[in-house]
Protein backbone atom coordinates (compact mmCIF):
# COMPACT_ATOMS: atom_id res chain seq x y z
CA UNK A 1 0.00 0.00 0.00
CA UNK A 2 0.87 3.79 -0.53
CA UNK A 3 2.55 6.05 1.90
CA UNK A 4 0.47 8.43 1.67
CA UNK A 5 -0.11 12.23 3.30
CA UNK A 6 -3.97 13.63 4.19
CA UNK A 7 -4.83 17.27 5.93
CA UNK A 8 -7.02 17.07 9.00
CA UNK A 9 -7.91 20.31 10.81
CA UNK A 10 -8.78 19.70 14.74
CA UNK A 11 -11.77 22.32 14.78
CA UNK A 12 -13.23 25.13 17.37
CA UNK A 13 -15.78 22.63 19.05
CA UNK A 14 -12.74 20.20 19.68
CA UNK A 15 -10.21 22.58 20.64
CA UNK A 16 -12.92 24.55 22.95
CA UNK A 17 -13.34 21.29 24.87
CA UNK A 18 -9.84 20.64 25.79
CA UNK A 19 -9.80 17.04 23.59
CA UNK A 20 -7.03 18.01 21.23
CA UNK A 21 -4.96 15.22 23.14
CA UNK A 22 -7.63 12.76 23.16
CA UNK A 23 -7.99 13.27 19.18
CA UNK A 24 -4.36 13.16 18.43
CA UNK A 25 -4.34 10.02 21.16
CA UNK A 26 -6.87 8.04 18.23
CA UNK A 27 -4.97 9.55 15.44
CA UNK A 28 -1.52 7.40 16.70
CA UNK A 29 -3.37 4.77 17.45
CA UNK A 30 -4.82 4.33 14.29
CA UNK A 31 -0.81 3.71 12.94
CA UNK A 32 -1.42 7.63 11.20
CA UNK A 33 1.70 9.68 12.20
CA UNK A 34 1.48 13.15 12.47
CA UNK A 35 4.19 15.15 10.53
CA UNK A 36 3.52 18.98 10.97
CA UNK A 37 1.09 20.59 13.45
CA UNK A 38 0.06 23.64 14.35
CA UNK A 39 -2.71 25.89 16.46
CA UNK A 40 -4.06 29.05 14.38
CA UNK A 41 -6.80 31.05 14.64
CA UNK A 42 -8.26 30.66 11.11
CA UNK A 43 -8.93 34.42 8.79
CA UNK A 44 -12.67 34.57 7.39
CA UNK A 45 -10.41 34.67 3.96
CA UNK A 46 -8.62 31.47 4.73
CA UNK A 47 -12.14 29.56 5.96
CA UNK A 48 -13.88 30.40 2.64
CA UNK A 49 -11.13 29.76 0.43
CA UNK A 50 -11.09 26.26 2.75
CA UNK A 51 -14.82 25.26 2.23
CA UNK A 52 -15.10 27.05 -1.60
CA UNK A 53 -16.19 24.09 -2.73
CA UNK A 54 -19.63 24.24 -0.45
CA UNK A 55 -19.72 28.17 -1.06
CA UNK A 56 -23.73 27.57 -2.79
CA UNK A 57 -24.41 25.36 0.11
CA UNK A 58 -27.04 26.81 2.60
CA UNK A 59 -24.80 25.68 5.33
CA UNK A 60 -21.96 27.59 4.05
CA UNK A 61 -22.01 31.21 6.15
CA UNK A 62 -22.80 29.22 9.63
CA UNK A 63 -19.64 27.13 8.85
CA UNK A 64 -17.37 29.64 8.19
CA UNK A 65 -18.15 31.67 11.24
CA UNK A 66 -17.66 28.46 12.98
CA UNK A 67 -14.50 27.41 11.52
CA UNK A 68 -13.16 31.17 12.52
CA UNK A 69 -15.27 30.85 15.83
CA UNK A 70 -12.46 29.58 18.31
CA UNK A 71 -8.59 28.42 17.88
CA UNK A 72 -7.98 25.40 15.48
CA UNK A 73 -5.35 22.57 15.11
CA UNK A 74 -4.18 22.06 11.24
CA UNK A 75 -2.22 19.00 10.63
CA UNK A 76 -0.64 16.42 8.62
CA UNK A 77 -1.40 12.77 8.88
CA UNK A 78 0.81 10.39 6.97
CA UNK A 79 0.71 6.45 6.62
CA UNK A 80 -0.54 3.80 4.25
CA UNK A 81 -3.82 4.37 2.78
CA UNK A 82 -3.73 7.84 4.97
CA UNK A 83 -6.87 9.18 3.19
CA UNK A 84 -9.10 6.42 3.74
CA UNK A 85 -7.84 5.78 6.91
CA UNK A 86 -8.54 8.78 8.37
CA UNK A 87 -12.09 9.22 7.05
CA UNK A 88 -12.70 5.79 8.31
CA UNK A 89 -11.42 6.90 11.69
CA UNK A 90 -12.81 10.44 11.76
CA UNK A 91 -16.67 8.47 11.09
CA UNK A 92 -19.59 9.71 8.97
CA UNK A 93 -20.20 13.68 8.47
CA UNK A 94 -23.13 13.13 10.97
CA UNK A 95 -21.88 12.15 14.84
CA UNK A 96 -25.37 10.31 15.25
CA UNK A 97 -24.94 8.32 12.04
CA UNK A 98 -20.98 8.02 12.87
CA UNK A 99 -19.88 4.44 13.96
CA UNK A 100 -18.49 3.40 17.12
CA UNK A 101 -15.25 3.96 18.08
CA UNK A 102 -14.68 6.89 15.52
CA UNK A 103 -13.55 10.33 16.22
CA UNK A 104 -17.09 12.12 15.94
CA UNK A 105 -18.53 9.31 17.43
CA UNK A 106 -17.13 8.94 20.62
CA UNK A 107 -16.51 13.37 20.66
CA UNK A 108 -18.06 15.05 18.02
CA UNK A 109 -21.70 17.13 19.21
CA UNK A 110 -23.43 18.05 15.68
CA UNK A 111 -23.21 17.58 12.33
CA UNK A 112 -22.29 21.37 11.94
CA UNK A 113 -19.64 21.06 14.93
CA UNK A 114 -18.24 17.53 14.39
CA UNK A 115 -14.65 17.71 15.65
CA UNK A 116 -12.39 16.64 12.85
CA UNK A 117 -12.07 17.72 8.47
CA UNK A 118 -10.05 14.89 6.96
CA UNK A 119 -9.31 15.43 2.89
CA UNK A 120 -10.94 13.48 1.03
CA UNK A 121 -9.17 12.29 -2.37
CA UNK A 122 -5.53 12.86 -3.29
CA UNK A 123 -5.48 15.89 -4.81
CA UNK A 124 -7.78 17.60 -2.37
CA UNK A 125 -5.24 16.38 0.48
CA UNK A 126 -2.18 18.12 -1.96
CA UNK A 127 -4.19 21.59 -2.06
CA UNK A 128 -5.11 21.49 1.55
CA UNK A 129 -2.02 21.14 3.02
CA UNK A 130 -0.38 23.73 0.55
CA UNK A 131 -3.09 26.18 1.99
CA UNK A 132 -1.10 26.21 5.36
CA UNK A 133 2.23 24.69 5.60
CA UNK A 134 5.30 25.22 3.27
CA UNK A 135 6.98 22.06 2.41
CA UNK A 136 9.86 22.65 4.97
CA UNK A 137 7.37 22.48 8.04
CA UNK A 138 6.34 18.75 7.46
CA UNK A 139 8.75 16.34 8.65
CA UNK A 140 8.09 12.90 8.12
P1 LIG B 1 -15.05 17.71 6.28
O1 LIG B 1 -14.96 18.24 4.85
O2 LIG B 1 -15.10 18.83 7.31
O3 LIG B 1 -14.00 16.70 6.57
P2 LIG B 1 -17.11 15.91 5.48
O4 LIG B 1 -16.27 15.68 4.27
O5 LIG B 1 -17.52 14.73 6.32
O6 LIG B 1 -16.43 16.94 6.46
P3 LIG B 1 -18.68 17.75 3.87
O7 LIG B 1 -19.89 17.30 3.16
O8 LIG B 1 -17.41 17.99 3.13
O9 LIG B 1 -18.43 16.68 5.08
O10 LIG B 1 -19.07 19.04 4.70
C1 LIG B 1 -18.08 19.91 5.21
C2 LIG B 1 -18.47 20.37 6.58
O11 LIG B 1 -19.62 21.20 6.47
C3 LIG B 1 -18.87 19.26 7.55
O12 LIG B 1 -17.78 18.64 8.19
C4 LIG B 1 -19.71 20.03 8.53
O13 LIG B 1 -18.88 20.72 9.46
C5 LIG B 1 -20.41 21.04 7.63
N1 LIG B 1 -21.72 20.55 7.23
C6 LIG B 1 -22.00 19.59 6.32
N2 LIG B 1 -23.32 19.39 6.22
C7 LIG B 1 -23.91 20.27 7.09
C8 LIG B 1 -25.24 20.57 7.45
N3 LIG B 1 -26.27 19.93 6.90
N4 LIG B 1 -25.45 21.53 8.37
C9 LIG B 1 -24.41 22.19 8.94
N5 LIG B 1 -23.13 21.97 8.64
C10 LIG B 1 -22.87 21.01 7.73
MG1 LIG C 1 -15.46 17.24 3.07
Amino acid sequence: MAIERTFSIIKPDATARNVTGAINAMIEKSGLRIVAQKRIRMTREQAEIFYAVHRERPFFRELVEFMISGPVVVQVLEGDNAIAVYRDLMGATDPAKAADGTIRKVLAKSIGENSVHGSDAADTANKEIAQFFAGNEIIG
